[in-house]
């Protein structure tokens, strides 16, 4: 049917406008309308990470994008026109919402650096999940935390990830067949999507973790993390956290 969208925000977390060819247009099973372009700066929801909004435009003429999916190969930009319309084939320009992607960039990498932050305090809890959206972020990990100790723990891990940001570490990613990933990481998690070209981010020199989000260039743009509950029962542990 379509060929798959190119994914440019892989390569570029920052990039907020670019082109693209507009190649069709989708009902979708829920009756919304999506536009399927050749290439894409709009993330598709996923990794615990939001979509973008933003709008797709063609001369005089406007696509509202308010919500982005990720299916079959393709980015869905659903949403609709709202002012005039945009002919198949055109060129467009994409128009990402800054703002909220900023904020996702530096919510997502704060949940990475309480991923190190465990790490280096020696603390043995392996990455299960994790959930960055602006109403109660938190990553979630496999094992307990003693009980005694989660209040001590709790600042301790608040300080190392603000110690990192401080550190003002640069991060860098890079596309990787899944051979040299597991050379790469520590940890491979298996709800890894094999849908996506495989990417893995490296914080400063840590070890480097499989990742298709979008990332701050340096922890100083996180600006400040704190934590504000763990959560140790049932074998897991959640962290929850919020930027400030
Ligand atoms: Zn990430």
């Amino acid at each position: 049917m379509i060929q798959a969208t190119e994914l440019l925000y892989m390569d570029d977390s920052y990039k907020l406008q670019d082109s693209a060819i507009y190649i069709d247009i989708i009902q979708t099973e829920g009756g919304k309308t999506a536009l399927i372009l050749d290439q894409t700066i709009f993330y598709p929801q996923g990794g615990g990470q939001p979509y973008d909004l933003g709008t797709i435009t063609q001369e005089g003429n406007v696509f509202s994008v308010e919500e982005v999916r990720f299916k079959d190969g393709n980015v869905y930009h659903i949403g609709k026109f709202t002012q005039g319309v945009i002919e198949k084939g055109a060129q467009v320009t994409l128009h990402v919402d800054g703002e909220r992607r900023k904020f996702n960039r530096r919510n997502h990498t704060a949940g990475h650096l309480i991923d190190v932050a465990i790490k280096n305090l020696g603390l043995s809890l392996t990455p299960a999940k994790g959930y960055h959206f602006p109403d109660g972020a938190y990553v979630e990990y496999i094992g307990l935390m003693d009980e005694a100790q989660k209040e001590e723990l709790k600042s301790k891990i608040e300080a190392e990830v603000n110690r990192l940001i401080q550190l003002k570490l640069p991060m860098t990613a890079k596309q990787v067949t899944y051979d040299e990933l597991k050379d790469l990481c520590d940890f491979v998690p298996d709800y890894l999507a094999h849908d996506k070209p495989i990417r893995v981010e490296k914080i400063g020199e840590y070890k480097a973790h499989p990742c298709g989000g979008t990332h701050v260039n340096n922890t100083e743009e996180v600006g400040g993390m704190k934590i504000e509950k763990i959560k140790s029962k049932s074998g897991n542990t959640r962290i929850s956290y919020s930027i400030i």
